[in-house]
């Protein structure tokens, strides 16, 4: 997979990708990701790639012609499936939406920042817009970081047992069950003897009973 992230404010995205698991997806090659500095490509005298609003009011708008001259560019390298704006107003970020998203090839997430981009960008320039939430962040660079991590983690081969991103919450509609680690008493709190045991069906056994009333509780929801 190759995503392509383009951003102002590259600084704030490198960090995510630079450490474990995400660091050693690109060290396998089995994911390339590529932070796309807009500044650097602004059209301006002075570098902008922000202006105000038309109409007025607070807030500075992404102008349309760096961002289309980048996404033109990046589109002559390569075919994306997906030409992704992060926005609260967009698609919920679901695990579903993640499983689709690991089996593509080429993706390019924009992020926004200040009042968000020219809204030509959104009609003509983008194939798909994701919310990681309802509630508003200063820019896409976390919500492309977010989207991002939970997409690159399904790819095979990333987590070092394959299984593992099956297991987690919300695949087949059930929150992961409790975990533990040595030791195996602690202040008088004991790990459950069925995980002692060493007998792997009643330990599989006793997982899935805690993964359904676990979801039972927490997140009955899923289940319908
Ligand atoms: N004026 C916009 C918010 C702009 S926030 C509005 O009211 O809808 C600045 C940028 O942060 C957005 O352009 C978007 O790219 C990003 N952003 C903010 N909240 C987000 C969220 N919940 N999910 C994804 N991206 C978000």
């Amino acid at each position: 997979m190759h995503i392509d992230i383009i951003t102002c404010l590259p600084r704030l995205i490198e960090s995510p990708f630079s450490d474990s698991i995400l660091k050693r997806a690109q060290a396998k090659g089995i994911v390339t990701v590529n932070v796309v500095d807009l500044r650097q490509y602004a059209t301006t005298k002075h570098k902008t790639t922000d202006d105000y609003a038309f109409g007025g009011g607070a807030g500075m708008v992404m102008m349309i012609e760096p961002i289309d001259n980048r996404i033109n560019h990046l589109k002559s390298q390569r075919v994306y499936d997906e030409i992704i704006y992060t926005s609260p107003d967009g698609e919920k970020l679901t695990q579903s939406l993640a499983n689709q998203l690991s089996l593509k090839q080429n993706l390019i997430i924009l992020c926004g920042h200040y009042k968000g981009v020219d809204e030509r960008v959104r009609e003509h320039l983008i194939t798909r817009e994701i919310s990681i939430g309802d509630y508003v962040l200063s820019g896409g660079e976390l919500a492309a970081a977010v989207i991002a991590d939970a997409v690159i983690r399904l790819i095979p081969g990333v987590l070092s047992d394959e299984t593992s991103a099956l297991s987690d919450s919300f695949q087949d509609h059930l929150i992961a069950p409790p975990v533990y680690t040595r030791p195996a008493e602690y202040n008088g709190w004991k790990v459950p003897d069925v995980l002692l045991s060493g007998h792997q069906a009643n330990i599989e056994e006793w997982r899935h009973n805690q993964s359904l009333e676990r979801t039972q509780k927490r997140r009955p929801d899923l289940l319908k």
